[in-house]
């Protein structure tokens, strides 16, 4: 079948989770596809990441799997107050998924996917600086001064996404800060790593302590703040133990270790409209709908959307135009639901009245495990069924003989 289809030529804009897991999708099906991706080296920051099932289904569906010497089962979660009360326990080995929910290291994401992608033209160390569809083409321009045309250009290249600009201007592509900024990085220290993930809610803050493979912990410290603040020394070991310690006595330990651990730092926003692109612009990941981290979910949706991209090409092979429309009708719900509910926990999360805080602790206590496993596998059911109709699709499908 794929030898007979005309696939439309398709230039991915960014090598990030979206755009490589997209790659491999669509290589699956034989289409003609390449990366440009504006970093030398396919980089990535080196915090942690966790992929829920609904989205390592998909991955698996396509063929990518994240072994154990790189993923952690994600295992219990537990979530505690200032006091290091316990206000929630969960306990995701008692929900049986497979492949599970996992943790990562972005940088061992990041290999798997290349590793998955291999045999897909990448084209490191340019950014995309136009976009402009021409007639029955997309015409490409890069910031080393050359320039091509494809007939579908879709926009994997994040938040601030330059095709996302391209194609519905500065107004389009606004998003809006949560008034929380956050503080991650990864750190190895075997004798530190919890044995489950821990998340501690203080007034103004969030702290959260997550096991990775091979002895190392992703650590994330989230603060309520002013937009444009606090200023860059803020990443110093010190400054961030004064802003976050004094809660948890894992933490306190991390922060003494932290001379030479890169820390990432931005704030946290949205984008105010979800768009999936227009004619033979297609967005996903967080070019299409950014959302804030506190649902754990926008890697995960951003996977879903290249699966989700990978159908609707099937669907539309004939007409690239139509395949923007076709991901908007399939994923517009389902993303806006997870920005919602991402900006609804992270809000609570920074209540400071003493009431309504002791008050959001007591209901979160009072809900039984069943419930929350009920609501955790709602969320990840249509990833799931996703997943699915991938593997109804043929999926994973083999390398093709010219890319082999
Ligand atoms: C603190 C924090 C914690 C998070 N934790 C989780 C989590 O636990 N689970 C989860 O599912 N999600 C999480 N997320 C969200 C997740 O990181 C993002 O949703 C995900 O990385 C989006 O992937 P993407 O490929 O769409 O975009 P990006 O990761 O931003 O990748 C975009 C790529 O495009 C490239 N690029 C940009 N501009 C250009 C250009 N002009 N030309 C060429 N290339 C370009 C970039 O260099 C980059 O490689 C978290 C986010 C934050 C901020």
């Amino acid at each position: 079948m794929t030898t007979e289809t005309a696939w439309p030529r398709t230039l991915i804009v960014g090598g990030g989770i979206a755009g490589l897991t997209a790659a491999v999708a669509l290589r699956g099906l034989g289409a003609v596809v390449e990366v440009a991706e504006q970093t030398p080296a396919f980089g990535v920051v080196g915090s942690g990441v966790t992929i829920q099932a609904n989205a390592n289904a998909v991955l698996s569906a396509l063929g990518i799997t994240l072994g154990d010497d790189d993923a952690v089962p994600i295992g219990s979660f537990t979530m505690i107050d200032e006091r290091g009360r316990p206000v929630l326990h969960g306990d995701a080995r008692e929900i049986m998924v497979d492949p599970p929910s996992v943790n990562v290291h972005r940088a061992d994401l990041h290999r798997v996917l290349l590793e998955a992608a291999d045999g897909v033209p990448l084209r490191p160390g340019v950014a995309v600086t136009g976009v402009t569809p021409v007639g029955d083409e997309v015409e490409v321009a890069f910031d080393d001064g050359s320039a091509g045309r494809w007939d579908l250009v879709v926009g994997a290249d994040g938040v601030r996404s330059a095709v996302r600009r391209a194609l519905l201007g500065e107004a389009g592509s606004r998003t809006r800060y949560s008034g929380q900024t956050c503080w991650r990085f990864a750190i190895e220290a075997p004798d530190l790593v919890p044995t489950a993930t821990i998340e501690q809610w203080a007034v103004g803050r969030r702290m959260g302590a997550v096991p990775l493979a091979r002895g190392r912990i992703y650590v994330y410290l989230v603060a309520s703040a002013p937009p444009g603040t606090p200023g860059p020394g803020s990443s110093e070991p010190a400054a961030l133990a004064e802003r976050f310690g004094g809660h948890h006595e894992v933490l306190d330990r991390i922060f003494e270790r932290l001379d030479g651990v890169a820390i990432h730092h931005g704030d946290l926003v949205e984008h105010v409209d979800v768009s999936f692109g227009a004619g033979r612009v297609v967005l996903i990941g967080d070019a299409a709908h950014a959302m804030t981290p506190n649902l754990g979910q926008g890697a995960g949706s951003a996977i879903e959307d290249a699966g989700a991209l990978a159908l609707e090409l099937l669907a539309h092979s004939d007409d690239p135009t139509a395949i923007a429309a076709g991901l908007d009708a399939r994923r517009r719900a389902r993303v806006t639901f997870m920005q919602r509910t991402a900006w609804r926990i992270g809000a609570m999360g920074h209540w400071r009245n003493p009431v309504a805080r002791w008050l959001r602790n007591a209901m979160l206590r009072m809900v039984p495990q069943s419930v929350s496993d009920k609501q955790t596998v709602q969320l990840w059911q249509p990833g799931l069924e996703l997943a699915a109709a991938l593997r109804e699709a043929g999926y994973p499908r083999p390398l093709p003989a010219s890319a082999a």
